[in-house]
C-alpha cells in the first residue's frame, strides 16, 4: 500500500468484529479481561489474580480467557472487583498496565504497519487527529454502551460518555487507568514519544463525562 492509499477510516484498524446488534446487550473486546489478567500475574500473583477473577464472577476465564467480544457487564464487574479487592494504588497500576498492555496488543495485531508508518511520518497534530478518527470507527469494540468523541486542541481531548470501567464507581479521582493507558501506548508509539494521558474528568466523581488529555508539548 502506497501513503496515497492510506484511508485511515477504513484501513487504519483491521475490522475484526462484526457489526453490534442493537438488540443485544452491549459488548466489549476481549483484551479488557484479558490484559487485567495479565497485568495481575505481572504487578500482583496468581493468587490475587485468582481471587479478583472469582469476585468478579469470572473464575472461567483464568482457564480459558475470552476470544471474542464479552458483555460489558464482566468488563465492568471486574473493574469493580479490581478496586474492591486491592489498595487504590495497586487497583490503579493494575488497570493502568492492562491499558498498556491492550495498547501493544493493538499495535502487534489490530493496527495495519503500513498505517502506523504512515502516522509515524506526520508531525504530532495531524497524526493524533488520524489516529483518533480511526479509534471513532472502532471505538463501540472497546466503550460498549458507552460514547467516545475527541476535541482536537491544546491539548487534544477524549471524552467517553457512560463509561464502562468507572460504571457505579464512586472515587475521589479519576479511576479509568485502563483507557488512560491505552491511549498513551497508541500514542507515543504513533503521535510522539512524548505524548502523555491523563484522566482529568471522571464519572466517578460526578462529572458528566471521562474525559482524557492528551498531550505531547509538555
Ligand atoms: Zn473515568
Amino acid at each position: 500500500m502506497s501513503q496515497s492509499d492510506f484511508q485511515p477510516d477504513s484501513q487504519l484498524y483491521s475490522q475484526l468484529h462484526s457489526q453490534p446488534d442493537k438488540e443485544q446487550p452491549a459488548r466489549i473486546g476481549p483484551n479488557a479481561i484479558i490484559r487485567v489478567g495479565e497485568a495481575l500475574l505481572a504487578l500482583e500473583n496468581a493468587e490475587v489474580a485468582e481471587r479478583i477473577f472469582a469476585v468478579a464472577g469470572l473464575s472461567r476465564y483464568r482457564q480459558t480467557p475470552p476470544s471474542e467480544m464479552v458483555p460489558e457487564a464482566e468488563v465492568i464487574a471486574l473493574q469493580q472487583a479490581l478496586r474492591a479487592e486491592l489498595p487504590v494504588d495497586a487497583a490503579a497500576a493494575v488497570s493502568r498496565d492492562a491499558g498498556l498492555r491492550t495498547g501493544d496488543y493493538l499495535l502487534a495485531h489490530r493496527i495495519p504497519k503500513p498505517a502506523q508508518r504512515v502516522l509515524k511520518l506526520l508531525p504530532p497534530g495531524p497524526a493524533c487527529r488520524m489516529l483518533l478518527k480511526a479509534v471513532a470507527k472502532n471505538a463501540w469494540t472497546f466503550v460498549g454502551s458507552g460514547h467516545y468523541g475527541f476535541e482536537m486542541g491544546r491539548p487534544v481531548r477524549v471524552s467517553i460518555a457512560q463509561c464502562p470501567i468507572c460504571r457505579d464507581a464512586t472515587a475521589s479521582f479519576p479511576v479509568c487507568d485502563f483507557y488512560a493507558g491505552a491511549f498513551e501506548r497508541l500514542c507515543q508509539s504513533l503521535v510522539s514519544p512524548r505524548a502523555q494521558v491523563r484522566e482529568t474528568q471522571c464519572q466517578a466523581l460526578g462529572a458528566a463525562a471521562c474525559q482524557f488529555e492528551i498531550d505531547w508539548r509538555r
